[in-house]
């Protein structure tokens, strides 16, 4: 009872004053989490839109926070990137995620093994120990050569510097393979794709939403992969929910696809199952 009265009060201040006393009292929390490594990986399958065979891994950080609710990334990811806690929150989900599939790997014996793909934020993408970082990521974990990918989203390659021209040339060297996360939604320029070596273009699940009812959206999807297939990149399709989708999807010529519809995100240990099941030959 004593509970329900606090929660009582609360809702009586203003409002203005009780969103920053959360934000406040999140990013306490958040500084505390991050110290004691409170955090979770799962992982959400990629298949190959012909077969629907598992062909990698998407990491995704999870804040699970003991007696309160579980806070989702899309809260505590923008919160972590603007007090600079997303370097070490980012580290430790590198070295947690290779580590995770690399035991996956060696545990499935594939003769493609699969793939992880890995979230970097724009401030990582700038951070001088970045690439040491995935080199030692690569090297403790010994993940299978040229099985590690990592995401950045459009604004990251909006101007062409020469520290992150030459990072994923690096990267690139090491066989690290970049995709273009929600493709679509940031920027009109598409200059970037000339000016770097991308390797993959993850359509936004906006554009996947309203297919194949809206033929506007239908075109524009196709007129992405017909482009991604120009410049020899491979596509993922994101977010697909209905059969519909998968076999429009597989008609038009998408390569990969990721959404609920194949599967959620799961523990590492569900992953391995699901690759037992659907991870191909
Ligand atoms: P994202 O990278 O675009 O990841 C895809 C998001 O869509 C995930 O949400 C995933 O659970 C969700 N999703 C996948 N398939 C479907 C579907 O069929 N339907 C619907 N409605 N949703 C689907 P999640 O896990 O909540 O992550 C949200 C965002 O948080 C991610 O978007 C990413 O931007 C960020 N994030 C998550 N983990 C990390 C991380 O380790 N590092 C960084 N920098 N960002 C992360
Ligand atoms: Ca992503
Ligand atoms: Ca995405
Ligand atoms: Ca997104």
């Amino acid at each position: 009872a004593k509970a329900s009265g606090k929660r009582q009060w609360r809702r009586f201040q203003p409002q203005q004053r009780a969103r920053v006393m959360e934000r406040h009292d999140l990013q306490a929390r958040l500084n505390r989490a991050i110290a004691d490594e409170e955090f979770t990986l799962c992982y959400q399958p990629v298949v190959d839109i012909t077969t629907g065979d598992v062909v990698g891994f998407e990491a995704l950080a999870r804040w699970p926070s003991l007696g309160n609710e579980p806070v989702p990334p899309g809260q505590f990811i923008p919160l972590a990137e603007e007090t600079g806690h997303i370097s070490a929150l980012g580290t430790w989900v590198l070295h947690h995620a290779t580590a995770d599939i690399a035991r996956l790997q060696h545990s499935a014996r594939r003769t493609r093994p699969p793939y992880l793909s890995v979230n970097v934020s724009a401030r990582q993408w700038r951070d001088t120990g970045f690439l040491n970082e995935v080199c030692r990521a690569l090297d403790t974990a010994a993940l299978c050569r040229g099985t590690l990918q990592l995401e950045l989203t459009e604004s990251v390659l909006m101007q062409r510097t020469e520290q992150i021209d030459t990072l994923i040339r690096e990267l690139k060297d090491l066989g690290v393979r970049i995709a273009v996360d929600d493709f679509g939604t940031g920027y009109s320029s598409l200059r970037y794709l000339r000016d770097f070596p991308i390797d993959v273009l993850k359509i936004d699940k906006t554009f996947i939403d309203d297919i194949p009812q809206d033929p506007r959206q239908v075109a524009l999807v196709e007129g992405i992969i017909h482009l991604a297939d120009t410049l020899g990149l491979q596509v993922i399709a994101e977010g697909i929910e209905t059969q519909e989708q998968w076999e429009l999807l597989a008609d038009i010529g998408c390569g990969y696809g990721q959404g609920y519809l194949f599967a959620r995100p799961m523990t590492v240990e569900q992953s391995g199952a699901v690759l037992q099941q659907r991870g191909g030959v």
